[in-house]
Parts: structure tokens; sequence; C-alpha cells
């Protein structure tokens, strides 16, 4: 059995080329960038009227003069022609070009309107207002302004849509099997299980912990039988880049997932983690498929996939390190054993100070499934501490994202 901290190190050394591809804008959303991303025109492009009302040349209030009749109209999307007589003024809507030979905008609300004019103000119009200047935002459009490596969110949709993207590189996403084992399972459609079984809900818990970073894994079962697994795994070994299993790593004489792997020659990286829940953890890989063995129950293939196949996959999509979260405990825990502890935790605001705290959720270990429903996400406490007084602060992995 390895510890946490060096069965991490082991994941995050794990590395196979997925190569790139290219979507469309569409489709982009959660991708992971693998082409820096530069603007093709200075932001913005032109100065930009942010008002509707007229804009003038200040020259002419500037020396006195305090009504302008209107030359015409210019709405957002025209072309600018310039304002040929500067007693004239020109009515102008945000959105529109600045034309050329004026230099201030005034608000229809610092106006009075005539039929042929406006009438301005006294005093305060001032030169230069309500006017977004060209290149204000960004003037350099030699400069990287999302780099490869970033994950894909709503801002940067925006900025790839800006500049013209109407499809961009990312890094390839896995193709990813999840098989559950165990004589036990049978399928959610299953009206009637007998009293002995179970449905098989794990395979539909990852695989949407994946679909969440857009990843659609297959979803597969097979029985405690060494011959059908053997004959099963090393299809699914030839085509896919990830497997991750459920069950059948333990030491129970029906887990036969680590020798059946042996078997078809899948080198082990380790068996057995020194950590709750999620001791009999088995990663192993050929040179093209990583294997992840996750033990069975729900709530340690969720916090093993959390903290370990999140890891591998981002790293593999060579997503941009991010700050990692992390969250104060709520309340005192206690916890004696010599392990890492992945603590299943519910969001909620201190009563006092309103900072969001971490609480730990009572179940009845990690077979608990539902006490998942009362959780947010996973604290991670270190192993040797014993007592973890309220307050502390410890890396929080949040439950409805995969990374
Ligand atoms: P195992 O790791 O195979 O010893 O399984 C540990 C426990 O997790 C057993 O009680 C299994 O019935 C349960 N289990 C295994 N696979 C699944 C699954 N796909 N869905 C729900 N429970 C499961
Ligand atoms: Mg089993």
């Amino acid at each position: 059995m390895i510890a946490q901290p060096e069965a991490l190190r082991i994941v995050r050394r794990q590395i196979f080329d997925w190569g790139t591809t290219s979507v469309p804008l569409s489709r982009a959303l959660g991708r992971i960038l693998s082409e820096d991303i530069r603007a093709d025109r200075p932001q913005p492009p032109f100065d930009r009227v942010t008002m509707d009302g007229i804009c003038i040349d200040y020259r002419s209030y500037a020396n006195g003069q305090r009504y302008f009749p209107r030359a015409r109209l210019q709405a957002a999307g025209d072309v600018p022609e310039p304002l040929a007589d500067p007693t004239n003024c020109i009515e102008i809507m945000t959105g529109a070009a600045l034309p050329p030979g004026v230099s201030t905008v005034i608000r229809y609300e610092d106006l009075e309107a005539t039929e042929a004019g406006f009438h301005l103000p006294e005093q305060g119009v001032l030169d230069k207002k309500n006017i977004h200047w060209a290149g204000s935002d960004l003037a350099d459009c030699e400069q990287v302004i999302i780099p490869a490596g970033r994950r894909v969110g709503v801002a940067e949709i925006g900025m790839l849509a800006t500049f013209g993207y109407d499809a961009v590189k990312v890094s390839r996403l896995p193709r990813v099997a999840i098989i559950s084992t165990g004589n036990e399972l049978v399928a959610v459609s299953e009206k009637q299980p007998l009293p002995h079984q179970i449905r098989r809900s794990n395979v539909h818990q990852l695989a949407s912990l994946l679909q969440q970073n857009g990843i659609e894994a297959e979803r597969h079962h097979l029985p405690d039988e060494p011959q059908q697994m053997t004959v099963a795994i090393r299809e699914l070994l030839k085509k896919q880049d990830v497997l991750i299993f459920s069950g059948g790593v333990s030491k129970g004489k029906l887990d036969h997932l680590p020798g059946v792997l042996a078997e078809l020659d899948v080198e082990k990286l380790f068996h057995g983690v020194a950590q709750r829940p999620g001791k009999p953890l088995w990663v192993g890989r050929t040179d093209r498929c990583m294997v992840f063995g996750l033990p069975g129950n729900p709530v340690s293939s969720l916090a093993c996939s959390k903290i370990y196949v999140s890891t591998f996959i981002a790293r593999n999509l060579s997503l941009e390190s991010s700050e990692s979260q992390s969250l104060a405990l709520g309340e005192d825990h206690t916890f004696r054993p010599d392990l890492h502890l992945a603590l299943s935790v519910r969001l909620a605001p201190d009563p006092d100070g309103g900072e969001v705290k971490a609480y730990p959720v009572s179940h009845q270990g990690s077979g608990d499934a539902t006490s998942m429903l009362r959780t947010d996400g996973f604290l991670l406490l270190p192993r040797g501490q014993k007592l973890f007084p309220a307050g502390g602060r410890f890396p929080y992995l949040p439950l409805n994202q995969l990374f």
C-alpha cells in the first residue's frame, strides 16, 4: 500500500498523446484550447458611442453656442460621415462609430429637443464624453489574449466570437469506457431486482461526472468471471484511451480484476492506497491505455474519480493548472486511522461571519450512496493529524465537476 501523495505523483506522470481536433464555436464550451488565441482587431475597433443623444464639435460649445441644428441621424452600423458644419450636430445612437469632426457626445437626458435641433445646458457639457475609444480595451493584436491550455468558459466564447474564431483547435477528448463488475449487479431497467441484487449505479454516476466535461463514456458490465472478463477487456484495451472499472479490486475471492489485467499484460502502477475511502484502488497502463480499477462502493468510486481520474484526464488534456480550491472546516472533526481522508462535506455559510465553510456529512460508510445527495464535495484531510479543528483550511474538490 502506498501513500496518497505518492499515488497522485504516479498518476500525474502518466502522459499519453490524445492529439488535438478542431471544433465549431458552438461546441467549444468546456473544451481545452490547444492554440493561443489572438485578437484580429483592436478593441473596440472604432471610437464607439456609448449613449443615445447628439455629438458636436466641442469648440462650438466652448465658443458659447447653445443651440445646435440637427444635420442628420447616425445609427449603429451606419458608415460615419463627417460633420461638415461645426455649428450643427449629428443625432447619434449607442454603438455608432464617432463621425470625423465631432469630439463629444451629449445624452438625450441632458438636452432639450426642438423640431429642428437641440438646446444644450448653459453649463456642464464636457469634451470627449460618452465615447469608448478605439483600442482602449485592447490595442496590441500580437498579444496572446487566451493562452493554449485554458478551458473555454462563457467569457472565452465571447472573445472567440469577437475575433472571428468560428472554429477553434482544442485537445481531443479521450475515448473512455466505464465498466462495472459484480454478479450482484443488474441493469437500471430491471424493475424487480431479487433481494440480493442491486442496480448498477456506479457506471452511470461516473459517466455523468465525465459528461460534465464533455466526455461521453461507453458503459459496460462484466460478471465476476475471469474468462469472460479477459475476452471483453482485451478488446476494450485495443479501442479505448481510458478504462475505468468499478468493483472487483478488493481482497475477495471473486475480485478477479487485478489477475485478469496482469494476464493481459497491463502494467500495474500501484494497488492499494493509504486513504479512506478508496483503499483498494488499482491503477495501471499499457502503452496506449490508462486503466483505473476503482473500488465498487459508490462513495469510494466517486472520491477516487475526483482525486485520480480527474487529475489524470486534466493533465493529459494539457489543462493549465488552475488554483486549487480550499475551504475551512465548519466544525471540529476527528479521524484516527493512519490514512488520508476524503471527507464528504456540504457547504454552508458560517453562522457568525458568513464565510462559506465545509461541514462534515454524516454517513454509514463508503457504501452509503444516499449520503451523496447531502454532499457538495470532498475535503482532503492529510494523514496523521487525528484532530482537525474548525477553521482549518484544506483542499476541496466539488462533486459536480470532473475538473
Ligand atoms: P467490490 O469493490 O466489487 O468488492 O464492491 C464493493 C461494494 O460496492 C459491493 O457491495 C458492491 O455491490 C458495490 N458495488 C460494486 N459495483 C457497484 C455499482 N456499479 N453500483 C453500485 N454498487 C456497486
Ligand atoms: Mg464486486
